[in-house]
């Protein structure tokens, strides 16, 4: 068997942030030639889960690189670091030595999504934008996954940076299926009786209770009172945030100001609601341009009458999808964004460390449905034991297969909340 089929056997159970398998995109872009860039970056504000994981997973970060590159048979190969993670720096200059990986130091700033990245990856290395347009763009977590499966291990515990309202906010081993109960108990508690968890600083807000779960996307989550103003504004009915713009939009053009995506001006979709209000505020007709909205949420972090602009932002992107406009990120547009140093303290928190703690959990609750509707069978019923390492569930195309991360027993399975699982 060629030595790329062996690989692509290898990692077929990898998976990626949405549970297809890593391999699903391999193998079509095979002999083109594109880069493949890996990044220890976290991209989120207070997030420090790839760092951590780095730290403790240097050389499985460089092994997943260099197979996926070899899956790929690309030898271009990139490995973004963010330049404040100095304690990394040293370590990767060493395993890079020898090897066709160019570590690229880029700036920590937000929003550092994948257009960004690519964009100051290619400002780094001193090649055009379009050169490094590729869909092989690969985090620390899945790259430490790849490097573990290409010697026959498996690490189940993933890195989650637990940040906000707790006693001891820092980067959790967590397995996926993690109760936020539990998530937020093993973090010290919560600062606050009333709390709910955002899912990443990116607007539009998901907002979770103690009985959701970590999934396999989880990067960060900022815990905080129910009442916080961020929280206020995530439960906000459109309407009620399109008759406070209405209300109280001055014009000021801040949003557009710090708006990292160049044709996308907040302040003037600001101004067509505020020039139809007529007692009913509505969402206006989108302006060209809307599309290309990042949904960094800056807008809404910046502006000094305290309104949600990249709320409505988000709710006329998704009209624009609906009418059939694809969204449309252009690499070119992303060198824009703020310092993540200066929007941490905006959170209201200070800065993490980056060290990697254990996680204890009691309980796991694991979806059977995949992010984009894939399905897992659930292979084992309520009242069965399993140990480390059994096949609980299996992926249909699409999804990989779900192993046990822990022994336990199965306490149900539940069409909503999947199989759920007491951990030993
Ligand atoms: S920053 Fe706020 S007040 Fe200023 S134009 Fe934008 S939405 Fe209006
Ligand atoms: S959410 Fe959209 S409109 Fe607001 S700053 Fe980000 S890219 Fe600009």
């Amino acid at each position: 068997m060629q030595a790329h089929l062996k690989l692509l056997d290898l990692l077929r159970n990898v998976p990626d942030a949405t549970g297809a398998p890593v391999t699903s995109r391999l193998s079509a872009h095979r002999g083109l030639e594109l880069p493949v860039v890996g990044r220890v970056a976290d991209a989120e504000p207070l997030a420090r889960s790839e760092e951590a994981l780095a730290l403790r997973h240097p050389e499985s970060i460089f092994r997943g690189l260099g197979a996926l590159s070899l899956a790929v048979g690309s030898r271009r190969i990139y490995l973004a670091l963010r330049e404040d993670y100095h304690a990394l720096r040293e370590v990767f200059a060493r395993l890079a030595k020898g090897l066709r990986i160019e570590v690229v130091s880029i700036p920590a700033r937000y929003p550092l999504d994948e257009p960004a990245l690519l964009h100051l990856v290619a400002e780094r290395v001193g090649v055009a934008v379009e050169a490094m347009c590729t869909p092989h763009v690969y985090d620390a977590i899945v790259l430490a996954d790849v490097g573990h499966a290409v010697v026959g291990a498996h690490n189940p515990m993933r890195p989650i940076t637990v940040a906000g309202a707790v006693a001891r906010p820092g980067v959790y081993e967590l397995p996926v299926g993690a109760v936020l109960e539990d998530v937020v108990r093993i973090a010290g508690g919560s600062l606050s009786p009333a709390w709910v968890a955002l899912d990443g600083a990116k607007t539009p807000h998901t907002l979770l209770d103690g009985e959701a779960s970590v999934d396999l996307h989880t990067r960060l989550l900022m815990v905080l009172p129910s009442a916080h103003p961020q929280v206020v504004a995530a439960r906000m009915p459109l309407g009620e945030t399109l008759r406070r713009v209405a209300a109280a939009c001055t014009g000021c053009a801040v949003c557009s100001h710090v708006c990292p995506v160049a044709f996308c001006r907040p302040h003037e979709v600001m101004r067509q609601i505020k020039a139809g209000f007529g007692g009913d505020a509505h969402l206006p007709t989108p302006p060209s341009g809307v599309e290309v909205c990042c949904e960094c949420g800056l807008c809404s972090l910046a502006c000094p009458s305290g309104l949600d602009p990249a709320q409505i932002c988000h709710a006329l992107i998704s009209r624009v999808h609906e009418e059939g406009v694809a969204k449309v990120r252009p690499a070119a547009d992303s060198d824009g964004g703020w310092p993540m140093a200066a929007i941490e303290p905006r959170f209201g928190r200070a800065p993490l460390d980056a060290r990697l703690r254990p996680g204890r959990v009691e309980r796991l609750a694991v979806p059977l449905q995949g992010a984009k509707g894939q399905h897992r069978e659930a292979l084992m019923a309520a009242g069965d034991d399993f140990s480390r390492g059994a096949l609980l569930a299996r992926g249909s195309a699409g999804m990989v297969d779900f192993h046990a991360p822990l022994a336990g027993r199965v306490e149900a399975v539940d069409p909503d909340l999947g199989l759920v699982l007491r951990c030993r």
